[in-house]
């Protein structure tokens, strides 16, 4: 689904990231630890394309296809969404009509936000005035309407109180077309085989894991990959040592 290889970026003249390798086969889906600052955002930001983020070298492959250079409408349209870490309010748009554009005609904006408990949100400005919790439920709901092969999710979790993040762990499973926990007779490989889309997923807390089954972990320091396996040792080694500790690990 997406190749990144020794991707180099900058934004204006200070370079953020350093020779990323990352790659995400259909149906994977990995995530993304790093202290603040490290260059997490960046990442995503990068992926989609937005201006700011200066592409020094290296590539971007989805499907196979090389990206770098194609403006962002290009990039959704291939199949790549992103929910930003701190979206932007839109004025004079209703999240109603948002959701149409997102799908383009014939999406049922009420049961999607059903799924979200959204629904009294519909007819108000994007972002216009929601807490934490809301934009990221509203991020989730353009996404759902959107439906990418690949998702970008900048720290889904934070903000959010504890009794909405088993809603937000669904509205993701749902966007990543996986269900909680292998059906029966299936084992959770062979559910990951049958999955096309794939997905990227920064946290900062972890929390998110409880809820969504990733498949690899990637720590993100100081602009580098320094350490990549089990997003769940991955977790425990932070919590444990602190993330420079990850620089020397290896699994
Ligand atoms: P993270 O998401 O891991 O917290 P970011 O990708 O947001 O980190 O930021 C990485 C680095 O880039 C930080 O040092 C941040 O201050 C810097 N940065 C982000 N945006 C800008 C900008 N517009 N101009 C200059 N530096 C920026
Ligand atoms: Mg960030």
């Amino acid at each position: 689904m997406l190749q990144v290889s020794d991707l180099s970026v900058a934004i204006g003249d200070k370079t953020i990231l350093h020779d990323i390798n990352l790659a995400i086969e259909p149906g994977e889906v990995h995530v993304l630890f790093g202290p603040n600052g490290s260059g997490k955002s960046t990442l995503l930001g990068a992926l989609m394309g937005f201006a700011r983020y200066r592409v020094l070298k290296g590539s971007i492959r989805l499907k196979g296809e090389e990206i770098v250079g194609l403006p962002v409408h290009e990039r959704a349209r291939r199949g790549i969404g992103l929910a930003f870490q701190r979206p932007p309010t839109i004025r004079g748009l209703t999240m109603r009509q948002m959701l149409a554009i997102c799908a383009g005609d014939g999406v049922n904006a009420e049961e999607l936000a059903a799924c979200l408990r959204f629904e009294r949100f519909l007819d108000r400005e994007v972002n216009a005035g929601f807490s934490g919790g809301e934009l990221k439920r509203s991020e989730l709901m353009q996404l759902m309407a959107q439906s990418p092969d690949l998702v970008l999710l900048d720290e889904p979790e934070s903000g959010v109180d504890l009794e909405n993040i088993a809603l937000i762990g669904r509205a993701i499973n749902y966007l990543l077309g996986r269900r909680v926990g292998a059906p029966a007779g299936k084992s959770p490989r062979q559910v990951r085989q049958e999955c096309v889309k794939a997905g990227l997923i920064i946290t900062h807390t972890g929390y998110i894991l409880d809820y969504v089954n990733a498949d690899v972990g990637h720590v993100l320091y100081e602009g580098r990959i320094s350490c990549s396996g089990n997003p769940r040792e991955l977790l425990r080694c932070i919590h444990e040592l602190g993330y420079g500790a990850c620089v020397r690990c290896t699994f």
